[in-house]
């Protein structure tokens, strides 16, 4: 099911300033995908969750869950939450300690007045798809951390909900556990093909699991696009920044050369990607990714992109080196193979391919 969201405005106010938690949000999230509200804390993510799902008044805008319009400011609509037919799940699980699995997630079924015969069936084909079955007698409490919180994805999915909205649900789980829920939840949700809107702060997470990401910035949207767009030719230098260790360069676009551009900076011209068409002559940035940089012992000859620079600081970090390297005034941070036979000190070179750089607009 869709989400339209127009112009959503949600103020608060604390010590006499006012804060716009949500600045005239418009967003449209499409139907049976993984969209994922992205930004720094406090951007506005949790309050436009909270204003979805009818636990939160906006104070100007409209909000359609499909065909239904759910909240308008201007024709006084307010559908409250339990007639929106979402599931939601927590950043904490909220499950009942004192229940057994089985009546954790039988319970929204049990307040509908279900008969028996069928809460027992719905609830054990729920728990079969994440891969809890032969729990069901088990006290909530007695289950790791990732099996609450698939106990919490059962309660709420069992009721069948068009949508189901999750607010940072694995940001309590240790880091492996957490790649492994990662995995299990885009399993779960490719499956069911719901509307899930999910709210990070994570851009691992963000990448990893979504369809589409919008990013959030002071409670407007800046951003909207597949993980792709967003980490290899994002529009804004903020979004860049954010979704991804980057190495921003200051400069001015000489000239364009079809879908690239000759920008002259302080490390010298580089040919990068110009989708946004800066003209000749405008100030722009040039953001590389660590990941992209080659780096080489010898002259690499005289291809585009190739820079000699020292390599100032060398940090193994398991699967690879990172490294740092001076280009006169400007410090470029990249990715070594851990095999690399470098030392801190080395004159080295590095190139990158102009595809896999892009200009952005200052
Ligand atoms: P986080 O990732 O830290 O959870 P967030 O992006 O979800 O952050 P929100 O919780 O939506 O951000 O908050 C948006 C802004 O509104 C913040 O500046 C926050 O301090 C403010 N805010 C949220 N709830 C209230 C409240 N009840 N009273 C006053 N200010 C609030």
């Amino acid at each position: 099911m869709e989400i339209r969201i127009k112009g959503l405005i949600r103020n608060y106010y604390s010590e006499g300033k006012q804060i716009k938690a949500l600045d005239k949000v418009d967003l449209t999230i499409p139907a049976n995908e993984i969209f994922t509200l992205l930004g720094p804390s406090g951007c506005g993510k949790t309050t436009l969750l909270r204003c979805v799902v009818g636990l939160e008044n906006p104070d100007g805008g409209e909000i359609m869950i499909g065909d239904q319009l759910v909240w308008s400011s201007e024709k006084k609509i307010f559908v409250p939450p339990e007639k929106r037919g979402l599931g939601m799940v927590f950043q904490t699980y909220a499950i009942w300690p004192h229940m057994t699995v089985f009546d954790n997630v039988a319970y929204p079924l049990q307040t509908r007045k279900l008969p028996k015969e069928q809460i027992r069936s719905k609830v054990r084909k729920v728990l079969g798809f994440v891969q809890l079955d032969g729990f069901e007698g088990r006290p909530a409490t007695k289950l790791s951390g990732g099996q609450q919180q698939r106990v919490a994805l059962a309660r709420a999915l069992v009721a069948e909900p068009k949508v189901i909205l999750f607010d940072e649900p694995l940001s309590n789980l240790d880091a492996k556990l957490r790649e492994d829920t990662r995995k299990e939840l885009r399993r779960f949700l490719s499956e069911l093909k719901i509307t899930a809107v999910y709210v990070t702060h994570d851009r691992i997470e963000a990448l990893a699991l979504s369809d589409h990401i919008a990013v959030m910035r002071a409670g407007r949207i800046v951003e909207i696009g597949s993980p792709k767009k967003i980490y290899f030719n994002s529009d804004h230098r903020f979004v860049a920044d954010f979704i991804g260790r980057a190495n921003l360069i200051k400069g001015k676009v000489i000239r364009e050369e079809g879908n690239h551009a000759v920008f002259d900076s302080a490390i010298g011209q580089i040919v990068g990607l110009n989708s946004q068409k800066i003209a000749p002559g405008q100030e722009a940035m040039l953001c590389i990714r660590p990941e992209f940089m080659k780096l080489a012992t010898t002259e690499v000859g005289e291809g585009k992109n190739v820079f000699c620079g020292k390599l100032e600081t060398l940090v193994f970090i398991g699967e690879a080196y990172e490294g740092e390297v001076r280009i006169g005034d400007t410090l470029l941070t990249t990715t070594i193979e851990p095999t690399e036979d470098i030392t801190e000190g080395d004159e080295i070179y590095i190139s990158f391919d102009p595809d896999h750089c892009f200009l952005l607009p200052v």
